[in-house]
């Protein structure tokens, strides 16, 4: 059982919301969102990925966003990138922390990236090597963690030989990311706990999906394992590539409003991201979704009828 009583809340929705939606969002609103966020009390934010152009056009401005961006000291920003290429746009662009991208799954992989895992993760040398001789921290990822759209579970000991590609590189911060919203906290419990035990010196973090409405159950298991840093979506932006209707991230005021209401520590204004998550409602009404936007907070109290009361259940 966690014993902390914080938790870290990285905000990802300028990369994992932005990138889902099909128009293209211009640089200066991205960054006017962002400057937003970064006045919430986020020590991290996930700003852009520097991919190919024509991969995600959505996101071909990232080096234009950052320029735009006001840099706050204690607010750290991070990019997702898939090559050497986008190591050097992201270190001119002033970021300081890559996030790799790797698939859990060969299937996955060689969709994504044209290769199978372990292909990928020797594709990651380079890399670090580079980043070595630069102020950027790396961290690595794991998609489609608890559950693979081609080949469904992932074995506790595909992690453990993935993970320890990544020690052997000497990266031992790991985003496990439930991609498609396939985990339970019963799964993701039993291998966020394996891993802990066999990497006691790794950071491992939560990337979840709402898909099937189990993100926040799913944090919380996290948590109980020892898991204190958390991905969220202001206004819960971010779809499923497999699944078109459906949810995205979880939405931040969901997962700061649960820990907090659970006592537990985010550092996160609430109110001020309710605004931005409100202004995102307002902009891209079809792709959020967010529980507190919906039935605000438990705080908000009501004023109580006077008269008979309905009776209900
Ligand atoms: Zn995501």
């Amino acid at each position: 059982m966690n014993s902390l009583k914080e938790i870290t809340v990285t905000e990802v929705c300028p990369r994992d919301g932005f990138q889902s939606i099909p128009e293209i969002i211009p640089a200066e609103e991205k960054a006017a969102y962002i400057n937003r966020m970064i006045e919430c009390g986020f020590k991290q934010i996930e700003v852009t990925s520097f991919v190919h152009p024509k991969a995600v056009p959505q996101l071909k401005d990232a080096s234009e966003v950052l320029q735009l961006v006001n840099r706050k000291p204690g607010v750290k920003l991070r990019a997702l990138i898939p090559n050497l290429r986008g190591l050097d746009r992201a270190i001119d662009a002033g970021i300081d922390k890559v996030k790799l991208m790797l698939s859990a799954t060969d299937s996955h992989s060689r969709h994504n990236a044209n290769a199978t895992t372990f292909e990928a993760i020797k594709g990651f040398e380079p890399l670090v090597q580079r980043a070595a001789d630069s102020p950027v921290h790396v961290g690595g990822s794991i998609s489609v963690a608890f559950g693979c759209p081609y080949e469904g579970d992932v074995p506790v000991e595909r992690h453990i030989e993935i993970t320890k590609r990544y020690e052997q590189l000497g990266i031992t911060d790991i985003s496990l990311a439930d991609t498609t919203g396939m985990a339970n906290p019963v799964k993701l419990k039993r291998i966020v706990e394996v891993l802990k035990e066999t990497f006691p010196h790794f950071r491992f973090s939560l990337h979840l999906h709402n898909t099937r409405g189990m993100a926040f159950a799913n944090a919380v298991a996290g948590y109980e394992a020892g898991i204190v840093d958390f991905d969220s979506s202001a206004a819960g932006l971010g779809g499923c590539p497999y699944a078109p209707n459906a949810s995205g991230n979880i939405a931040t005021e969901d997962l700061v409003h649960g820990f907090e209401e659970m006592g537990i520590n985010t550092g996160i204004n609430l109110d001020r991201v309710l605004e931005v998550a409100k202004l995102l409602q307002q902009r891209f009404p079809v792709q959020s979704d967010s529980f507190i936007l919906k039935a605000g907070k438990c705080s908000d109290l009501h004023i109580a009828p006077s008269g008979q009361v309905k009776i209900g259940d």
